[in-house]
């Protein structure tokens, strides 16, 4: 992990021609469409990117991890998604251009000399939101009876993996 903040404005073909790598995080309530969508922005996205060249084809590849503040869509409560994904794209300066991209790539059209990365990493996580969130365990007052029986399960469960109780279990 680093704590170094992305950069944020700069050409991205440029980049791509001498080829970089770029580390870093970047504050979620600071995009603002992703942060509309959410319940809490707090917290960071973190980004490894990687800019490059390979024969007429420049990209930029990366992935992104963020813990988005949700609202689980079963029982209302606020929760986390973690959010990991991976893009490539194939940067062009026209439409034309996307038709010859490798079929893996998806097109990013660059029409400025001067492109927002974050908005770009913005752009992948919207498409990466799931559409309806939930809890991954049964969060709902139906089903409270096995999510009781659940808990109990995990903190039987908690104790058989904690090192004291197996010290215990060593020294009876
Ligand atoms: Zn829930």
């Amino acid at each position: 992990m680093t704590a170094t903040l992305l950069p944020e404005h700069f050409d991205f073909i440029q980049k791509a021609k001498i080829g970089c790598e770029i580390n870093g995080l970047w504050p979620i309530g600071q995009l603002d469409r992703l942060a509309d969508l959410l319940l809490d922005e707090t917290g960071e996205l973190q980004a490894e990117v990687s800019f490059g060249q390979e024969g007429p084809l420049r990209y930029v590849i990366g992935k992104v991890t963020a813990e988005l503040g949700l609202t689980c869509q079963r029982c209302m409560q606020p929760m986390k998604y973690p959010l990991h994904i991976e893009f490539k794209l194939g940067l062009i300066t026209n439409e034309q251009q996307a038709e010859k991209l490798p079929a893996d790539f998806e097109p990013l059209l660059v029409d400025d000399e001067n492109m927002s990365l974050p908005a770009v990493l913005e752009d992948e996580i919207l498409l990466a939101m799931p559409l309806v969130a939930m809890h991954d365990y049964d969060c709902s007052d139906y089903l409270q009876t096995q999510k009781d029986q659940q808990q109990q399960d995990a903190e039987k469960q908690q104790e058989k993996e904690n090192p004291f109780s197996v010290l215990k279990d060593l020294l009876k």
